[in-house]
């Protein structure tokens, strides 16, 4: 039996996924949105949003999630819940195959899987996430006005994060395993001379502690020494780099250093005509839900243009 080949196939459903659906939906282009195992992208696991234009109460993460799906069920869109376990760009339509075994043809290709923060993997972390433990100062730096935080990380995330929150707690320290930052030199001297950073370097996190509901401290452990030193503080930011969901298309698809997929300047193409990459999967400088609602539209705009030119 022929396999039925959709105009539009996104992945991925945060922000930038279910844009993408909505405008290729209202396109009258019947999207096929794959929905992944935990759908909803980062924002499932964040409390309120209060930088989302249009809610000016701000909103919880999950709240806007489910908002956004229904918008897409207005459009004609199918929702298939599941991952996909391979793709093949290298021919057209593109196939993808489901880890059910179902395959799936596309003339074109949204992918919009984002990316992951990466943590340390200590249990307290998990236990204080959200209550104090954070991987993102642009959306969680406001609730720790006067505070005291701790930010883990040595690049130029932890440098950009750090001098963000300087903006409300009344002291920043940056701790990092090594001697030398990671960071670009611009970054790291802009860290160092504002008066509110300190840094605490040959560090690593060896607990966060909390009364239970809250964070209230960090122990470090000197990485030379080995001694252990409590600190007490009211917020942990993780800034040791994110994990972009791209591995499907390792070698298919050009891609930077970190497996950011490249896209085409004020475009979301990527290196294949026909596949498009929005959101966080292609962006490691803004990050935001905003942007990547803005990378979404721009792809589903992007792949009915495409469409056109191919009738
Ligand atoms: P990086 O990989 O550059 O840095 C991660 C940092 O976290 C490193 O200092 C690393 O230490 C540390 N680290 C990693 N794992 C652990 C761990 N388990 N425990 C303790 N520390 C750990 O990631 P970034 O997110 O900072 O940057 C990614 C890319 O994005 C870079 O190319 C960067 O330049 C770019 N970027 C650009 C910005 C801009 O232009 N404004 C802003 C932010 C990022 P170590 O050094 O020892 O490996």
């Amino acid at each position: 039996m022929e396999k039925e080949i959709r105009d539009v196939v996104i992945i991925g459903t945060g922000p930038a996924g279910y844009t993408a659906a909505i405008y290729s939906g209202r396109a009258n282009l019947k999207p096929l949105i794959i929905e992944g195992h935990q759908p909803g992208g980062q924002l499932m696991i964040t409390t309120d949003i209060e930088n989302f234009p249009g809610f000016p109460e701000g909103i919880p993460g999950p709240e806007l999630m489910s908002r956004m799906r229904k918008q897409a069920e207005r459009f004609n869109v199918d929702f298939i819940f599941g991952s996909v376990a391979e793709a093949d760009v290298s021919r057209s339509p593109f196939g993808l195959t489901l880890d059910d075994g179902r395959d799936i043809l596309a003339r074109t290709l949204i992918i919009a899987t984002g990316a992951n923060a990466k943590w340390l993997g200590i249990e307290s972390e998990g236990l204080y996430r959200g209550r104090g433990v954070s991987a993102c100062a642009t959306c969680d730096g406001f609730f720790f006005r006067n505070c005291r935080v701790f930010v883990v990380g040595g690049g130029d995330t932890a440098m950009e994060e750090a001098l963000y929150l300087t903006k409300f707690a009344s002291e920043v320290v940056l701790v990092h395993r090594r001697e030398e930052f990671r960071a670009s030199k611009i970054m790291s001297l802009r860290a160092k001379k504002n008066p509110k950073i300190k840094t605490m370097l040959n560090e690593v996190v060896d607990e966060i502690l909390g009364d239970g509901t809250k964070v209230t401290g960090i122990r470090l452990k000197n990485v030379k020494s080995g001694e252990l030193i409590e600190h007490a503080c009211d917020g942990v930011f993780m800034a040791i780099g994110h994990e972009p969901n791209a591995t499907l298309f390792k070698g298919q698809l050009d891609m930077d250093d970190y497996g950011y997929i490249l896209t085409k300047a004020h475009s979301t193409e990527t290196s294949v005509t026909g596949v498009f990459a929005c959101g966080d999967v292609q962006d490691f400088i803004y990050r935001q839900a905003v942007t990547a609602v803005g990378t979404g539209c721009m792809s589903a705009v992007e792949a009915e243009r495409y469409l056109e030119s191919i009738r």
